[in-house]
């Protein structure tokens, strides 16, 4: 094993009892707890106690950290949590501690001649927007929510609307420190630890620390062409012929139209604005996104059914159409609209739903169509259903994106029959070449992991060597047996 990149090791020392709330405090150490908690679907649920290391620089904490973990008996597990945005089991862990966000916040080092960011991995891209984009610079990639946290941009890979073009998270990510109990590891892109830790759900340590590379701009607005399409086959083609244009490229399918508008959709395609364009108020790298309301915890279940769900998609379907081809808009509302709502999972109700995404090769457009197929013909009842394609794919062992076409769908669980259709679903996604991805995963069966995620044994033995007790672990990882001891 190659230990250049280990800054601190500590040998295992006495063992002791599972820690609990009362038991386990030092200075700047506590157990909280327990909670109930769940991701973005709002189901499923575990209780989990919260790990907080108070005192002291990222430094001093990784110290602590490790020193906990190694002072402790092995039967202790440890989850490292976010902002909770991914939708199924990733960021839960029943009768295990999560690690706090809020507590990895110390590190902010931007590096403006090389426009870098050294940052802990507690920040939030939203955080990081705030700070960054009024001096110009904009995050490499970024999911359809401000709200997640470097950590989880990191352990998930992320992808964004430039996929295409630009990759996934961790395509520009330099360096990441990871806490893991063999000791704090400084990682580089080349490092197989650093393989299986970007997209590796949390399994290989605690991300601590990340650089990453930042895209300059000139506004914070963004040049957006929208065109609507009138059915699966003309969105296929308009993505085909347009996407290499643009930098930013995502296409909304109405779920609900069926029969000759089968997949109609809205496309959008993006640029930043150049400043030479800019005639707005304000300077032309002001940021300060709305917020304009948030969904009271009262929303029954059956809210988004079909007649709501056909109502709006007919709606946003018909402001496509109506759209100037080219209008300018603001960073929040081209990349992050449902930001403007806080705790819309809540419109799903306590129930709570899924999303389903997967990818599927170039050449498996016959699947594709046959997906919007089935899922148009059981009239799920989904406002978010997104249309994209990927570009190359990062090489890390569990990361999500390869080349080929990605959709995604929310659908409430509570659908009868929604089992037997995903199931068929996946089915079909694997014998395509595809795969679904694990950050908003909740339900897929675990024999498909190794179809799916070719890579999963380098996985397993490089997050063995880093973790050799299997301390770091989650309820998704023991339901799809990720670790080599879940199997
Ligand atoms: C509205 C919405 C839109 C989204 N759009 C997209 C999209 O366009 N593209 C996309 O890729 N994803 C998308 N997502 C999913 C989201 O980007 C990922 O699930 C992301 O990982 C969530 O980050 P988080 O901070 O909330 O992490 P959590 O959800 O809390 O955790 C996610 C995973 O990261 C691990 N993790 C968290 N912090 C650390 C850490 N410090 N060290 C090690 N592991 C850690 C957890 O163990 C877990 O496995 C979307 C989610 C929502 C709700």
């Amino acid at each position: 094993m190659n230990l250049s990149h280990l800054v601190v090791h500590l040998q295992p020392c006495s063992i002791t009892k599972m820690p609990d709330t009362e038991s386990h405090r030092s200075n700047d150490l506590s157990i909280s707890g327990p909670t109930l908690n769940s991701g973005w679907g709002r189901t499923p649920k575990s209780l989990g106690k919260t790990l907080q290391i108070k005192g002291g620089d990222t430094r001093e904490k990784e110290v602590e950290l490790l020193e906990f973990i190694t002072s402790n008996d092995t039967s202790i597990k440890i989850a490292p949590r976010g902002l909770g945005r991914s939708y199924g089991d990733s960021s839960i862990l029943s009768s295990g501690l999560l690690t706090d966000p809020n507590q990895w916040k110390d590190t902010f080092d931007f590096n403006s001649s090389k426009g870098t960011l050294r940052v802990s991995s507690g920040f939030s891209l939203d955080e990081i927007m705030r700070k960054l984009v009024p001096q110009g610079y904009f995050v490499p990639v970024t999911p359809g929510t401000r709200y997640v946290t470097i950590g989880g941009a990191v352990a998930a890979d992320i992808h964004g609307k430039n996929h295409h073009v630009d990759g996934s998270f961790t395509d520009h990510t330099n360096e990441l420190r990871v806490v893991s109990p063999t000791g704090v590891h400084v990682l580089k892109r080349s490092d197989p630890e650093f393989k299986a830790t970007a997209g590796g759900m949390g399994l290989t340590g605690l991300v601590s620390e990340a650089v990453i590379d930042l895209i300059p701009i000139s506004t914070s607005k963004m040049k957006v062409t929208t065109r609507v399409t009138q059915n699966i086959d003309d969105t296929i083609l308009e993505l085909e012929e347009n996407d290499t244009k643009y930098r930013y490229s995502v296409a909304w399918i109405d779920c609900m139209a069926k029969g000759r508008s089968l997949g109609r959709s809205v496309i959008t395609w993006g640029e930043h604005l150049d400043v030479s364009e800019f005639t707005g108020e304000g300077g032309p790298c002001s940021f300060d996104p709305r917020f304009l309301t948030s969904v009271p915890d009262i929303a029954p279940s059956w809210l988004l059914n079909r007649l709501s769900v056909r109502a709006f998609n007919e709606l946003w379907y018909q402001k496509g159409k109506l759209s100037n081809e080219i209008s300018i808009e603001s960073i929040e509302t081209f990349f992050h609209p449902l930001d403007m709502v806080g705790s819309w999972n809540r419109l799903y109700g306590q129930k709570g739903f899924l999303q389903y995404q997967f990818v599927v090769p170039f050449g498996a457009e016959d699947t594709l169509k046959e997906t919007v197929r089935l899922l148009s013909n059981v009239k799920v009842p989904s406002f978010l259903a997104v249309l994209k394609r990927f570009g190359k794919g990062s090489g890390n062992y569990l990361s999500f994106p390869s080349p080929g076409w990605t959709l995604a769908l929310d659908i409430p669980t509570h659908r009868f029959g929604l089992a037997d259709l995903l199931d068929r679903l996946d089915s079909m996604v694997v014998a395509s070449g595809g795969r679904v991805y694990l950050a908003k995963d909740s339900r897929v069966s675990k024999h498909l992991i190794p179809m799916m995620y070719p890579e999963i044994e380098s996985f397993r033995e490089v997050a063995h060597r880093l973790d050799p007790d299997n301390i770091f672990t989650t309820d998704m990882s023991r339901r799809l047996a990720l670790r080599v001891d879940e199997l």
